[in-house]
């Protein structure tokens, strides 16, 4: 057994379209990156590599390469998903924490832990979404950022 952690923040900006855990959010911001800024799946790869051994997103994505801009996170997620794979491991479970003052993420909470289900082949009961505000506290309470925790557990693949 071999667990995961990962985290990620991304500030809020006009002028871009909202992404968390691979689905659009109905809001009038989105998240600055290179790629979607998409925090929950960055974190979500960032766990996976750092289950496996394989190091960090910004290892194998550098933010430097055309190749990565603008490109879907959810792209970046199936990469790092084969990588794992390959690696001989298969994800037990995986626990999602995200942090936002707003918007309001308990409507979507569902959408987000079906469509990540969906994305690493995991049944719906392997993979919780909580979702936390910051009681107005800092860069996420003054709604200029969001981020997210994920803890995940990957197991060895049996050889026979
Ligand atoms: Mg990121």
């Amino acid at each position: 057994m071999r667990i995961g952690l990962g985290y990620d923040i991304h500030r809020l900006a006009t002028g871009r379209k909202l992404y968390l855990g691979g689905i659009e959010i109905d809001f009038p911001l989105g998240l600055l990156g290179h790629s979607d800024g998409d925090c929950v799946i960055h974190a979500l790869c960032d766990g996976l590599l750092g289950a496996a051994g394989l190091g960090d997103i910004g290892e194998h994505f550098p933010d430097t390469s055309v190749e990565w801009k603008d490109v879907r996170s959810t792209v970046i997620l199936k990469k790092v998903l084969e990588m794992v794979q390959a690696e001989g491991f298969k994800i037990q479970n995986v626990d999602v924490t995200i942090y936002a003052e707003k918007p309001k993420l308990a409507p979507y909470k569902s959408k987000i832990r079906k469509n990540l289900a969906s994305l690493l082949g995991l049944e719906e009961g392997e993979v919780n979404i909580k979702a936390k505000t910051l009681e107005g506290l800092g860069l996420i309470g003054r709604e200029e950022a969001v981020a997210s925790h994920v803890a995940l557990v990957l197991e060895e693949k049996s050889s026979d």
